[in-house]
């Protein structure tokens, strides 16, 4: 099926003068309406991207609506449900395709300081697609198809007098075709793991799985990456998520296919309705799949936050506070929480030129309410801010970590908040959330509209995947919902999978949303002493410094210790007291998920191209280093096959390009 000619017409610019805007438009519309009536008659309807390399085809077939994906013709999803069950009714047969409407063609600029990329250029077409059942509307689909992504959305329509409605199942699917394998985690069955936290997104992910399982029984965690053959890549995931509706998941069943899933009733302790609420007319979110030949168009996605707008105003310019800090929890512990010792962090973090040190659990019984404040204080003599961490509790779980009961309740909260904005602390960290049902997504949106009242930045962890909030919500920071840096304090085993997990985390979790790891370790024991005890860090000096541009997050606790200003390689420190938070540009340079990945990043005009490698086997490649000037002096750290570091600067050639050797656990940072 060929694309609509309308859609292949020249595009047109946001801020072109608007009569030719509006004429433009006029006839994209007109010519669609003309393409459309003749592909009514198959009862199939097509739309392709831009570049008119992706196209999604939706059909009635068997009055079912399904939609599938090609890419240069090929086949990257076969046929995959649409529709839903309401309490008004089931939207999964007896399904007539209408007559599209609301052809656009989208070419905007944004910009978001909080992203791999500071300035996106969004372009894609989108169109309205009518359901109809026994002859009255059902529902409408609307897809947008950029030139690497398709993502669409219901919107249910009011019936009659009914003005709200009750979705109890979807069965929007994605159906991969044979031969397709897998890299996936697990959700986590409800009230389980730490204190009955669970979900909470910390699962392992299984690389190159085969298709037809369903996790731990309870399916997969948003994104999912799909290797479809030797054609490509597909990563699906969602976004706009919010209080208007829940968070999903991906549920597995045979034959490839992938349906969204519905929070699990126990989660939140039970509390909440795992079946999403909606306004009539109301839209649901945003399910997207990003499509390419190569993993560079995964790694380089913006459609999480393309599909999205701000939700209110930023109290203030949040990005002006996005950077780095330190944080004692994850090196010291529990132990670490009183006041010289965050003291010390504080005059550590003054020393490396960071702006934040996040004082973690337990400050309000072991520092308490007048300790911070003179701690911050202090901390303002040196130039630091501080974050301070609360549970999210409430009634939904047993972590008992103070201080509780602050962020579950709008009064106490926004009290809370103002204390902590008349203290200057800079943002909190929120754990223990554990559900996805809408109840909790209220609780996420409520935090950060009221911490935007008192100007106050918001880490999550203990919590879901971020959905667009970087963009919907302007004094969002980050999320954890990944296996972070606490866990290889917690076992050898996560100090062992390391690198293997660094090099999923740019294919996977970190595609979608901005990951606080906590990470770039340099002690080499996860103790307070750095002595043998405990679990010791296997990867190299240079990987833990590649990290830290590879993971992306605007702001960055890094767990760094105040003893590495004297044990650690003066490179190394000299190195992460100038590494920036924030990202002009990403690029996928190479690698494959769970075995190595080499990466650019842009600050200003200084580009970082990092790479860590997990395999047993050393990667050697001769990297295209265009991104550089030829003869421009770069500076170059590396191992050797011992994972000893050093640090040395190298000419551009001519051909701009450079062998690269990276030992297992090892890393390599290349920057002008
Ligand atoms: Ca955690």
């Amino acid at each position: 099926m060929n694309a609509p000619a309308a859609l292949l017409l020249p595009l047109h610019r946001k801020f072109n003068p608007p009569l030719i805007h509006t004429s433009m438009k006029k006839l994209t519309l007109m010519l669609l309406a003309i393409c459309c009536a003749s592909l009514l008659c198959a009862g199939e309807l097509s739309l392709s991207s831009p570049d008119r390399r992706l196209t999604v085809i939706v059909s009635d077939s068997g009055g079912h609506a399904s939609y599938r994906i090609l890419y240069d013709g090929i086949t990257f999803l076969d046929p995959s449900p649409l529709g839903f069950i309401t309490d008004a009714g089931d939207f999964t047969r007896d399904l007539r395709l209408g007559k599209a409407t609301g052809v656009q063609v989208i070419d905007e600029t944004y910009s978001l300081k909080n992203i791999k990329k500071s300035q996106v250029r969004h372009l894609a077409h989108t169109v309205d697609i009518p359901f109809e059942q026994n002859g009255k509307r059902a529902f409408v689909v609307t897809f947008s198809v950029g030139n690497n992504d398709v993502a669409f959305r219901y919107t249910l329509c009011r019936t009659g007098e009914t003005l709200c409605s009750v979705v109890r199942q979807e069965a929007t699917g994605f159906r991969l075709p044979a031969g397709s394998t897998t890299f996936l985690c697990p959700q986590s069955p409800a009230m389980g793991g730490f204190a009955r936290t669970t979900p909470s997104y910390e699962t392992p992910y299984t690389p190159d799985d085969t298709p037809g399982k369903n996790g731990l029984g309870e399916g997969y965690t948003f994104p999912g990456l799909f290797r479809i053959a030797d054609r490509g890549w597909v990563l699906i995931s969602e976004t706009g998520v919010d209080s208007r509706y829940c968070a999903g998941r991906l549920l597995g069943h045979a034959d490839g296919l992938y349906t969204i899933g519905f929070p699990q009733e126990k989660e939140f302790n039970g509390n909440g309705s795992s079946s999403p609420g909606i306004t009539l007319p109301g839209q649901t979110p945003w399910r997207t799949l990003t499509v390419g030949r190569t993993l560079a168009p995964v790694v380089e996605t913006t459609v999480a936050f393309d599909l999205v707008e701000p939700l209110y105003e930023p109290s203030k310019e949040y990005a002006d506070e996005y950077g780095c800090g330190t944080w004692s929890w994850i090196i010291a512990g529990d132990g670490s929480m009183n006041y010289a010792e965050q003291k010390r962090y504080i005059d550590f973090c003054a020393e490396m030129g960071y702006r934040t040190v996040l004082v973690d659990a337990w400050w309000d019984t072991r520092i308490g309410y007048e300790g911070i404040e003179e701690l911050a204080a202090y901390a303002r003599t040196k130039g630091v801010g501080l974050y301070l961490w609360y549970n999210s509790n409430g009634y939904w779980n047993d972590a008992p970590q103070g201080p509780r009961g602050k962020m579950d309740n709008l009064i106490r909260r926004r009290r809370e908040m103002k204390w902590l904005q008349q203290t200057g602390i800079k943002g909190i960290k929120v754990d223990f959330f554990g559900s996805d049902k809408q109840a909790a997504l209220q609780l996420y949106e409520e935090i950060l509209a009221d911490a935007n009242d008192y100007g106050l930045l918001v880490i999550f962890h203990g919590c879901t995947l971020p959905r667009g909030w970087e963009r919907m919500y302007p004094n969002y920071a980050a999320s954890e919902a990944v296996l972070a840096s606490e866990n290889m304090n917690f076992t050898q085993s996560s100090c062992d999978a390391e690198a293997f997990n660094a090099c999923l985390h740019p294919f996977l979790r970190n595609t979608v949303g901005s990951m606080d790891f906590g990470g770039s370790t340099l002690n080499r024991y996860y103790n307070a002493g750095n002595r043998p005890g405990g679990s010791r860090r296997v990867t190299s000096e240079v990987f833990a410094l590649a990290t830290a541009i590879l993971f992306q997050s605007p702001v960055q606790h890094f767990a760094l210790a105040p003893n590495n200003l004297t044990d650690a390689p003066a490179w190394a420190i000299d190195f992460m007291k100038g590494v920036p938070t924030t990202w002009d540009d990403t690029r996928f340079l190479d690698g494959y998920p769970g075995k190595y990945i080499l990466l650019a990043r842009r600050h200003g005009d200084t580009w970082y191209v990092v790479g860590v490698n997990a395999q047993k086997e050393t990667v050697r490649l001769t990297l295209d280093l265009s991104l550089f000037e030829a003869g421009e002096t770069v500076t170059v750290y590396d191992d050797n096959s011992r994972l000893e570091g050093r640090v040395r600067t190298a000419r551009i050639g001519k051909r701009q390009q450079m062998s690269v050797t990276i030992p297992t656990n090892g890393g390599v940072v290349i920057h002008n």
